[in-house]
């Protein structure tokens, strides 16, 4: 880490620091410039213990700033690892394809999964979204049929080959979520439920790991980590909208954070123009941007009659939509030398 002082700091301060430093262990090398002294702290001290004496050094109030130097995010950092390739059905997310992931916002009925997954298979989708176990803002909105849901999306499965994401709400439907989808998707509310990242993080099933409404790149990669410390390495980022002052939209789809993260991390990145916007008239030019972006795969709510959806009717593609942003989204993702198959 660099210790960077005020420019009050006096020799007495300086010295101060670099005996802290060597109490816990660390080499300081102090460079005096014309306006500030820096120290460079160098040694192998924990984390913890470096986040802790980071911490305690910026107490002091001739210590301007303290900038920790390796990322605190190690597993998930793009220093030292591959790509992460997940395999899902026969298409592979973080390779050259773009991955689209679609489906209704909802499971309401055997018959409307069965015909979701249908419709955006003909689009040309590869993988089948749906919610089982809806974290719904208000406790009087639909909730989601959970278990049921869960087998429905399974016959909608077999019926189209197409496999499932859903989202696991709870620690306690972790198994049970395992036992019927091909990845989980853990939702912006749940983000930094890190017991939850922790029972997920012992499983072996891919994860989608949404970017908390208010959450920073930052505090998203560290959630992130979490899953990989647990030794699920199948984890892949969803940037989905965070909440800003704009009121046009549900959310403001941070599309800015697509490049941004692909270059902090290995991990593969997916966007969300659904819930990003709330608008389905959105949805097509925010899903064209986020290929060109960078993004790796695209979650897109599709319902087979927007008009009667139990939930994020208004922010859903019909089936025709769909096909025809598929049939748009094609050349621009050749533009940027990926594929859409
Ligand atoms: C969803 O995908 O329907 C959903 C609820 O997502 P988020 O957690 O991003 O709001
Ligand atoms: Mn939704």
């Amino acid at each position: 880490m660099i210790i960077i002082l005020a420019s009050s700091a006096s020799d007495a301060h300086i010295q101060h620091v670099c005996d802290r430093l060597a109490q816990r262990g660390y080499e300081a090398n102090v460079s005096r410039g014309v306006e500030r002294t820096l120290i460079g702290a160098v040694g192998k001290l924990s984390d913890e213990d470096k986040s802790q004496l980071a911490d305690q050094l910026q107490s002091l109030e001739y210590v301007e700033r303290v900038v920790p130097i390796s990322r605190p995010y190690k597993l998930v950092s793009r220093e030292g690892h591959d790509q992460t390739t997940i395999p899902l059905g026969d298409h592979i997310l973080g390779s050259e394809a773009i991955i689209l992931m679609a489906g209704p916002c909802s499971v309401e009925s055997e018959s409307q999964i069965v015909e979701a997954a249908r419709a955006v298979k003909a689009a040309g989708a590869h993988v089948l979204r749906g919610g089982a176990f809806k974290p719904r803002t208000s406790p009087y909105d639909f909730q989601g049929h959970g278990l049921d849901g869960l087998k429905m999306l399974r016959t909608a499965s077999l019926e189209t080959g197409l496999p499932i994401i859903t989202e696991v709400l709870d620690v306690r439907d972790v198994e049970a979520v395992c036992a019927h989808a091909q990845m989980l998707q853990i939702g912006t509310r749940n983000m930094a439920n890190f017991q939850l990242l922790r029972e997920v993080g012992q499983t072996h099933i891919p994860v989608m790991l949404k970017r908390g409404w208010a959450s920073t790149i930052d505090e998203w990669l560290k959630a992130a980590e979490y899953l990989l410390a647990g030794g699920n390495h199948y984890v892949t980022l969803c940037e989905r909208g965070i909440r800003t002052f704009e009121p046009s939209f549900r959310n403001t789809l941070d599309l800015a954070a697509v490049p941004a993260v692909k270059k902090l991390t290995h991990l593969p990145v997916v966007v969300d123009p659904s819930q990003g916007t709330g608008r389905w008239d959105m949805v097509e030019p925010m899903s064209l941007a986020a290929i060109a972006a960078g993004a790796d795969g695209l979650l897109i709510e599709v319902h087979p009659d927007p008009e009667t959806a139990w939930s994020d009717g208004a922010q859903s593609l019909s089936p025709s939509r769909f096909a025809r942003f598929v049939e748009r989204a094609r050349p621009v993702a050749v533009a940027v030398g990926r594929t859409l198959t």
